[in-house]
């Protein structure tokens, strides 16, 4: 069992209640981290670190905010490796992708970095000859940062080394389900030398995200999760008049048109609900498929994720590793069932899966239902499984409209050779993200996020770096002219 404190101002400290919490391997089904329950108290004394620490960072230049966050990028690309391990150890997710969400938050730590030092406001031609207006953009001071399970470095990733870079500092709480890699990341902040207080990490449940919201030293959260904590988080955020970010689930449209190339399609398909055990909020989890390849784009499916090689989430040569815990494992089954009771066709999976190496793991089929009616639990709700929904159009305006009959809205993904059809089809859908011939695909400087019931604001890319700043306007009056105190001055 490895053990781990809350990281408060630069130091490994107990929970003030003394409680602890494990985190279980959902491969072996065996606990393996003992981790410190925070109290409110605990919150209060990790924004107390924060906000002490905010003064110098802010103060310091953005060249030397830039210099540490190469240096963080660094010190994670050469553990990334172990990273990796700690990651998949925890949640389940293949190897294969942990490494490379390593590599991708180095990225992300370079990508602002270069931005730290060029925080520009404006300079504003105003009516009055004599007023010298500008803007310039300030941090929020301490901002804390919520978390999800699925992708803990990946998710802080989004948020924190563009936080930094704008001079804010941050509390930070992973889920309760995946807490071990951002208590790691932690060790690698240390040998980075960031300056102790500049990120703090606090582990816990839903009460300990609350503190955060509810304190009044912190400025602004960002937040990645499920829908319904996301309007609790808002819920609270207007009681306290604190700006939010959210980043929430999705029910992401992958469509297909018969012109496109069928196996690119079946790929981009594939890896848009089997990728990451569909335990991902952009999973490509409705599939419109027009009518003329539907049977053939389905069966080109089913072969191919028939043949998916589960396993070992450690093993490089697993493709699908297991449900990331319990409860999850649960829900996903109970809506395979579901599915299954609404009269969805099962093409394939719909079970859990056992035999060689799998048994104590919580492993599940990859799993195809068609002839999927976009009104049936299993085209409306997030699964966030390996569960893919099938859904026949014939006429590119039924796509759309089947597309956005949803209450998320994400991303979706468009399949098709013909461009003038995907340049109509851009505008029409109602997401935050459009990919067209490819799907999953992220960038540092592409901004990210949702609209609807996916949420608001953006991550990554310039976006994601002003979510972090507040604008100021100057106005400067160099007449000598005494104004009528009685009107307004313009
Ligand atoms: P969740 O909403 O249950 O929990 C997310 C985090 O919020 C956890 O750290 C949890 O402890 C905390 N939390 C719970 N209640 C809280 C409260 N009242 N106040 C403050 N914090 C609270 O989500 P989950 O089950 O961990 O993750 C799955 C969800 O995350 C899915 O809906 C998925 O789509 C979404 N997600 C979205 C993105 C994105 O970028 N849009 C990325 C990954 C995951």
């Amino acid at each position: 069992m490895r053990a781990y404190g809350l990281f408060i101002g630069g130091e490994w400290v107990g929970a003030s209640a003394g409680r602890t919490f494990r985190s279980t391997n959902p491969y072996t089904g065996e606990p393996w981290a003992t981790l410190r329950e925070a109290t409110a108290e605990d919150v209060d004394t990790a924004v107390a670190a924060a906000r002490t620490a905010q003064k110098d960072w802010q103060a310091t230049s953005g060249a030397h905010r830039a210099e540490a966050l190469h240096a963080i990028a660094s010190a994670v690309l050469s553990h990334a490796d172990e990273l990796a391990v700690f990651e998949t150890t925890d949640n389940g997710k293949i190897i294969r992708e942990t490494r490379s969400q390593m590599r991708f938050f180095a990225r992300l730590c370079r990508y602002y970095a270069g931005y730290a030092d060029k925080l520009y406001g404006s300079v504003i031609p105003l009516d009055q000859p004599t007023v010298f207006d500008f803007t310039v953009r300030e941090p929020y001071g301490v901002v804390g940062l919520i978390t999800a399970w699925n992708s803990p470095i990946s998710l802080l990733g989004n948020k924190l080394p563009a936080a930094l870079a704008a001079g804010n500092c941050a509390v930070v709480k992973p889920s309760e389900h995946a807490s071990v890699s951002t208590l790691e990341l932690c060790k690698i902040f240390q040998e980075a030398g960031l300056p102790a207080g500049v990120v703090n990490v606090v582990t816990g449940g839903p009460e300990v995200g609350a503190a955060m919201v509810a304190h009044p030293d912190v400025a602004k959260i960002s937040f990645t999760g499920s829908p319904g904590v996301g309007r609790k988080i808002a819920a609270a955020a207007g009681k306290y008049l604190k700006p939010v970010t959210l980043e929430l689930g999705g029910k992401s449209p992958n469509i297909v048109f018969a012109d496109a190339d069928p196996e690119a399609a079946t790929v981009g398909a594939l890896a848009g609900i089997f990728g990451a055990t569909g335990q991902t909020c952009v999973a490509g989890s409705r599939l419109l498929v027009q009518r003329p390849v539907y049977d053939d784009i389905v069966g080109r499916l089913a072969k191919r994720a028939e043949a998916i090689k589960l396993g070992d989430p450690l093993d490089p040569a697993s493709e699908m590793g297991t449900a990331a815990n319990q409860p999850q494992f649960d829900r996903i089954m109970a809506s395979i069932e579901r599915a299954k009771s609404d009269g969805a066709r099962l093409v394939t999976g719909g079970a859990r899966a056992t035999g060689d190496g799998l048994d104590k793991g919580l492993f599940i089929q990859p799993t195809i239902f068609s002839d999927v009616a976009n009104t049936m639990h299993v085209a409306q709700e997030e699964i966030f499984g390996p569960v893919l929904a099938v859904l026949p159009f014939d006429e590119e305006d039924e796509a759309v409209a089947i597309a956005n009959d949803i209450p998320f809205g994400l991303a979706a993904g468009v399949w098709t050779k013909d461009v003038s059809r995907a340049m109509r089809m851009i505008p029409k859908l109602k997401t935050g993200v459009v990919w067209v011939n490819t799907y999953r695909a992220v960038a540092a400087q592409a901004p990210f996020g949702g609209v609807k019931d996916s949420g608001f604001g953006r991550e990554r890319g310039e976006q994601g770096l002003l979510e972090f700043s507040t604008v100021k306007n100057v106005m400067i009056d160099y007449s000598s002219e005494i104004r009528d105190p009685f009107a307004i001055k313009n």
